[in-house]
């Protein structure tokens, strides 16, 4: 059994975290860990296997350094912080647990990366739309600062700014509108609950622990 902390486990990610936590035959959720429930990660750390961090911009670079420091993997979902400082903290942790960080842990939204990758070479230029819920603190979504730099890297001209929509009744979604002459491709992703980034979020957790790396960025390392 992988004995699983959730962290940020009154939010909304969190309840769906230790829903399918608790729903996995391999998995034991173990504890807790959120304000909101009177439960400090640093107390709920001893004996876990895996931290997965659905928190808040402002914490989730604490958690992980917690975690790792006392040698339990971590699985980052949060969004909207600096990610290098993340890499340094994960390759300077020296209790031997790894990170794995996914700026969208859904299938969907990962193929849409893969498949935006495919066309940048041939239809360079490009804008991202990503639209979500009014409470999402960060803006644009990590999910679309990941989809500009690995367009980037193939080739693609992606304009500024990324347009943020923040609206209720949202949840996450994204489109990447191509044009070229006399034509456009757009690509779309849309998660309608978040039960979407669940099966993505176990692999994670099973995975974690057998990374070559300490320190690896998305899921389709995973897949
Ligand atoms: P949320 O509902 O605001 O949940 C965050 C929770 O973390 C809150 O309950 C918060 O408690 C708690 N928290 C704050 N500080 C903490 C700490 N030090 N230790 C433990 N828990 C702490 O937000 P959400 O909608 O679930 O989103 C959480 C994060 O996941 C965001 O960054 C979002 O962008 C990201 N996200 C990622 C994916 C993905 O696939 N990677 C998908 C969806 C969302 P208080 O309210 O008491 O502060």
């Amino acid at each position: 059994m992988i004995r699983v902390v959730a962290s940020g486990a009154a939010g909304r990610m969190g309840q769906a975290v230790c829903e399918a936590v608790e729903g996995a035959d391999d998995m034991e959720l173990v504890a807790r860990a959120d304000p909101a429930l009177g439960v400090e990660l640093t107390d709920a750390l001893e004996g876990a296997d895996v931290v997965v961090d659905f928190t808040t911009p402002e914490t989730a670079l604490d958690n992980v350094r917690a975690a790792l420091g006392a040698g339990v993997h971590a699985v980052v979902g949060t969004t909207g912080f600096d990610l290098e400082q993340l890499r340094d903290a994960a390759e300077s942790a020296t209790a031997g647990a790894n990170c794995l960080v996914a700026p969208n842990f859904a299938i969907g939204a990962v193929l849409l990366m893969e498949v935006a990758q495919r066309i940048a070479p041939h239809m360079p230029e490009c804008e991202i739309v990503e639209l979500h819920h009014d409470k999402k603190l960060d803006a644009p979504s990590g999910t679309a600062k990941r989809t500009a730099e690995l367009i980037r890297e193939a080739g693609g001209n992606v304009h500024e700014p990324i347009h943020s929509v923040r609206l209720p009744g949202l949840v996450a979604h994204q489109e990447v509108l191509f044009g070229g002459e006399a034509q456009t491709l757009s690509v779309r992703h849309d998660s309608i609950d978040r039960r979407s980034f669940m099966p993505g979020v176990l692999l994670a957790v099973r995975k974690v622990g057998s990374l070559p790396a300490r320190f690896t960025v998305g899921l389709e390392n995973l897949l």
